[in-house]
């Protein structure tokens, strides 16, 4: 945007300057061609006063005036010479002698019209005369007018030692008049090219400018003049989680500062919150009204986890310190900060930002006017963990064991979960030593798309169906799902030997979103599981809203089967729940074939565990 913008000045800038040049240039060629015309024309002049010159010398020797005087023929002769010469553009051509008075009188007149009689007076130029006697030397007397072209040319002529006469030759010519007639529609053109261009020009500056305007508005809040959530869309969009740390503030008790003194008062020291905030900050940090009283800011490259709590520390401080006054009444306002040291360790900015909503919360219920942080955000093993398995996945030691399920009528194999492994230093390492170590992290990703593509390879090769473990957030995960519909579209039988087992361990953010995309993976022939069903947070109410195959009961439940009437009485709801709803079943951690056979009798189709199988390190002695 930046570039084009400075193409359209660059662009502007030229135009502007190439027509304003044009219409100088106009007026320069005019004068340029009436120069050239007036050198032309004098050079002219010169060589035909040189030549009368010449002319009247061979008749005339000395005392002139009496000799013409005298001689009428000679001067009727001598006249008609110059009569000869005198055609357009110089019509005029005579020679004057000046009398003892300093009249300038005819002595000749070439002149075609208005002629002049011997001897007859005639008003001149004084002073350009008296020079042309004085000095000798040839007068050039322009007539200023810018249309016309007219001079008068003295040329004295030499008698013996001095100056008896001068030859005049006036001359006019329309030419530049002409010229001028020419280039005057050009130069108007060129004017009108300016002024429409200079016009047009402030048009799109008033539009530039009303459109930024617009634009700034459309993102400021109008209460606190800070950046508001349409603004923080955008921003986190595109923004570097490497670049930032976060940090959410929100004021102490603001409904009591409201139901105290008003809401006027309220809105007052929102205004007053902001820039309190805003003078903590530098330029580059960028503070969002992310709820009523609650600012979100984004510090720009702090220097250190240290830096980002000691503004967060100064902030609170100025805070605590500040009296703000609302109508004669000062008011004591407190704020809670909420920090997000390491955004890039979280998987998306939203979450990052969640945790600093969290470790707000956190300081709320700590007693406010307080800053709260995760500590485990700096731990050092995290990181280390993270980087571990991210070279594994690198190295290509990720792989999967394979977990036989059976069907419990046939007790026969017919398909197997894949778990992931890492072998890290020649040792295997199991999911629960890093998953939630890594999770909230890219690495997670990169593991999780990483086992899709062993799962497609073994189901490609080996024609078995194979289960794998997912997260709902990996379906909601834009990458990972266009991974699977891209493997898919390549090879759509893999399809049908595939089952995605969800693990229910986190709230659906967009549950219809959610159930648009398995939708789509039923349509392509996936079979979708329940994993872990009967723990933690499990609710059948996710089988009202999502098009669920499979329900996998939850180990804890299993093993305690023998024991725990409970746990008997769960299994035996579940199982009740499924049947009515056409819904396969499938147990875990069967450990024994006590289990076993009470799996049997509640009507259980599949199960699995160390009874039946231990997990498979390949799938290639299947055939
Ligand atoms: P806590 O310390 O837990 O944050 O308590 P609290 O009272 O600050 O927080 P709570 O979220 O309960 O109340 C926030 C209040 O802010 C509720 C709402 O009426 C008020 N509020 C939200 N927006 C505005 C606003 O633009 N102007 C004013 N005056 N009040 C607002
Ligand atoms: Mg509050
Ligand atoms: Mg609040």
């Amino acid at each position: 945007m930046k570039s084009v913008g400075k193409v359209a000045l660059i662009f502007v800038a030229f135009i502007f300057s190439l027509v304003g040049y044009l219409y100088i240039k106009t007026y320069d060629t005019q004068e340029h061609l009436s120069d050239n015309l007036n050198k032309l024309f004098l050079s002219h002049v010169k060589a035909i006063a040189r030549n009368i010159d010449t002319y009247l010398h061979r008749y005339l020797s000395y005392d002139i005036y009496k000799t013409l005087k005298a001689d009428e023929k000679l001067r009727l002769k001598l006249q008609n010479a110059l009569e000869i010469a005198a055609a357009d553009p110089h019509r005029y051509i005579y020679v004057l002698y000046r009398d003892p008075h300093g009249r300038y009188r005819y002595l000749l007149d070439g002149s075609h019209e208005d002629k002049g009689f011997f001897d007859q007076k005639l008003d001149v130029d004084i002073p350009m005369w008296d020079r042309a006697y004085k000095s000798g030397e040839d007068q050039i007397i322009s007539h200023k007018d810018s249309q016309f072209l007219a001079i008068t040319y003295l040329h004295p002529l030499h008698f013996g030692n001095r100056v008896e006469a001068i030859l005049a030759i006036d001359f006019t010519s329309a030419l530049p008049r002409t010229i001028g007639e020419v280039l005057s529609p050009l130069r108007d053109i060129f004017l009108y090219i300016f002024i429409a261009f200079v016009l047009l020009v402030l048009v799109l500056l008033y539009q530039l400018y009303l459109y930024l305007v617009t634009k700034k508005r459309a993102i400021t809040d109008p209460l606190t003049n800070v950046y508001n959530r349409t603004f923080m869309k955008g921003f986190v969009d595109n923004l570097d989680p490497h670049n930032y740390a976060i940090l959410m503030i929100d004021i102490d008790h603001f409904k009591k500062i409201n139901d105290n003194y008003g809401h006027k008062a309220g809105d007052f020291i929102l205004k007053q919150a902001a820039n309190t905030i805003k003078a903590s900050l530098r330029d580059d940090d960028v503070i969002i009204r992310y709820g009523g009283e609650e600012f979100l800011v984004f510090l720009k490259h702090p220097a250190s986890d240290a830096d980002v709590l000691k503004i967060a520390e100064r902030i609170r401080t100025t805070f605590e310190q500040a009296k703000f006054i609302f109508d004669g009444h000062p008011i004591k306002v407190t704020v809670s900060i909420g920090v997000t040291l390491h955004p890039q360790r979280y998987r998306t900015i939203k979450e990052a930002i969640k945790n600093a909503d969290e470790q707000l919360y956190s300081a709320k219920r700590g007693g406010r006017n307080r800053i709260s942080y995760k500590e485990e955000a700096l731990k050092k093993e995290g990181d280390e963990m993270i980087s571990m398995v991210k070279e594994a996945i690198e190295n290509d030691r990720l792989f999967c064991h394979y977990q036989p399920i059976y069907n419990i009528a046939t007790k026969k194999p017919v398909k197997y979960e894949a778990l992931v492994r890492l072998e890290v230093n020649g040792k295997i390492i199991f999911p629960g030593e890093f998953l939630e170590q890594i999770a909230f992290t890219t690495v997670y990703t990169q593991l999780t798309k990483k086992v899709l593509e062993v799962v497609f390879s073994a189901i490609d090769k080996y024609r078995k169906p194979i289960s794998v473990n997912l997260n709902f957030s990996d379906i909601s995960d834009n990458v990972i799902y266009q991974n699977i519909l891209e493997t898919l579209q390549k090879n759509s039988e893999l399809a049908h030997y595939l089952t995605i087992e969800l693990l229910e361990n986190e709230i659906i953010e967009d549950p219809d979103a959610m159930r648009e995309r398995l939708h789509r993976f039923k349509e392509l022939g996936i079979a979708i599981a329940i994993d872990d069903f009967g723990s933690g947070y499990s609710n059948f109410e996710i089988f009202r809203h999502l098009p669920i195959d499979i329900l996998k009961v939850d180990g804890s439940l299993i093993r305690e089967l023998p024991e725990s009437k409970i746990s008997l009485s769960m299994t035996k709801a579940i199982m009740l729940f499924a049947k009515e709803n056409g819904i396969a079943t499938v147990a875990e951690f069967v450990e024994n074939r006590e289990i076993f056979e009470i799996l049997r009798d509640l009507g259980f189709d599949y199960a699995q565990g160390f009874y039946l199988s231990r997990p498979l390190a390949s799938l290639d002695d299947l055939h």
